[in-house]
């Protein structure tokens, strides 16, 4: 480097971070991310990339810009409610303020009226129990999966797990219900055939097996159709019930009651009404909470599971459990807002966005997602864009998941607060002005 060269001028490290404005980053940043930023921009300024002159308000502006973490939130334009790699369901805002309470100290295991240690999470248990009155006892674990590896290990370690052969579901990711049983030690006994299972095969394996208990899974993701027959959880609580045996129903999407808009799908009230003895579901389905695992049902036995070792490796964090509480006694949560969403306010929503960026209103079905409800429809609307304008929305800052289908891009409003209709308006029109330049050039 000669006396001359440009690159003398490049401020040194210890230099950069005594700048007021870089330290103050560094505690909200973290020490480590603000060096690492300071390197690269003192590299590109070696390179000539970068005027030595200002590197100093490059590396502020960088870190201006920076963010701890690197998820990034996302509007849902697929109209699909409750949309697994969405992270499946958005929190209620009293949901958001509970889990940020929830972040420091709480008394999340402790009785501040008499000063001793309580049962961990016994507020969200009591309102599990108001919404489901039906159920003796509630727990809730990490997720669904949690739950259903609890509830079998506790119950059929050893022993067997019967299952109709019409309810052997693989989820998602390759994920399969019965290796997760399996996994546990519990042996599946098979019954009944892919479309027909009846009341005589489930007879059949209790009389001759080691049965640790009946497990009845609701096929969220498919439908078998057709020349069919199932046995009925009322059908299966009289037969389980006679030989002692636990009736567990693993309904998947969260309903605690029934819901007019899905008459389809099956909700833990009324499964437990008809003599299940317990219900497993999932948390962030339709029930709209955090991700979690709940279990309500016959006291004895949420007992047995509450105390199992295994509960303690999958119990739910602080967190969920502030969440799923706040979800619970709160207001209605996002996710059921959506699934009952207004057609003619949909539409008229849509109208307003489409109107703004010059493009046209289509009819469009929402769907369920998450694997429930398969083929229910969700009628609305979509603004139909080029289908080039996809990337530049998933690109554009804030992230806008849109759907292509038929080449054409679909924006449904369904999924997205109308408070952020104004946003995803300028989304869409600086979409396609980028569209339109990149056809222009290439
Ligand atoms: C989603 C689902 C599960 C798994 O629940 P997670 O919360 O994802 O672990 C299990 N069973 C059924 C029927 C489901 O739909």
């Amino acid at each position: 480097m000669t006396r001359s060269d440009p690159r003398r001028r490049i401020p040194r490290t210890d230099h950069l971070l005594a700048d007021p404005e870089i330290a103050t980053a560094a505690r909200r940043l973290g020490e480590l991310a603000v060096r690492d930023v300071v390197r690269d921009v003192q590299e590109a300024a070696r390179r000539g990339d970068v005027d030595p002159d200002d590197v100093q308000g490059a590396i502020r502006e960088t870190l201006a810009r920076r963010r701890v973490g690197t998820g990034r939130s996302v509007l849902n334009a697929t109209g699909v409610v409750v949309h697994t790699n969405l992270g499946r369901a958005p929190l209620s805002t009293a949901a958001r303020d509970a889990v940020v309470d929830a972040c420091g100290y709480v008394d999340v295991e402790l009785d501040l009226e008499s000063g001793t240690r309580s049962r961990r999470g016994v507020a969200t248990r009591e309102a599990l129990l108001r919404a489901c009155p039906a159920a003796g006892d509630a727990l809730m674990v990490n997720n669904g999966a949690a739950a259903m590896v609890l509830a079998t290990t506790a119950l059929a370690a050893g022993r067997e797990v019967v299952i109709s052969r019409g309810e052997m579901i693989e989820i998602g990711a390759g994920f399969r219900l019965t290796d997760l049983i399996e996994s546990t030690g519990a042996r599946l006994r098979e019954v009944g055939t892919t479309n027909r299972t009846h009341l005589r095969d489930y007879a059949a394996a209790l009389a001759e097996g080691d049965v640790g208990c009946v497990l009845k899974v609701h096929p969220s993701n498919y439908r078998v159709s057709g020349f069919t027959a199932e046995a009925t959880i009322a059908e299966l609580a009289e037969l389980t019930a006679a030989q002692g045996v636990p009736l567990i129903a693993d309904l998947g999407s969260g309903l605690l009651v029934p819901d007019a808009t899905l008459p389809d799908e099956p909700d833990a009230s009324s499964a437990l009404a008809a003599g299940a003895d317990l219900v497993i579901a999932s948390g962030d389905k339709l029930l709209g909470g955090p991700q979690a695992g709940i279990l309500l049902g016959d006291a004895d036995l949420v007992g047995r599971l509450s105390k199992h070792p295994l509960a303690r490796a999958v119990r739910a964090d602080k967190l969920a459990l502030a969440a799923m509480e706040a979800t619970l006694v709160g207001p209605v949560p996002p996710v059921t807002e959506y699934l009952h969403a207004d057609n003619e306010r949909l539409r008229r929503r849509a109208e307003v966005v489409a109107a703004e960026v010059g493009a046209d209103v289509v009819p469009h079905d929402g769907r369920v997602g998450g694997g429930g409800a398969p083929g229910v429809p969700l009628p609305g609307w979509a603004i139909a864009l080029a289908e080039q304008a996809a990337k530049a929305l998933r690109t554009g800052t804030p992230a806008v998941l849109a759907r292509v289908h038929d080449g054409v891009c679909l924006v449904d409003l369904r999924c997205i607060p109308a408070t952020d209709d104004e946003i995803l308006a300028e989304a869409l029109a600086r979409a396609l002005g980028a569209v339109r330049v990149s056809g222009a050039t290439g």
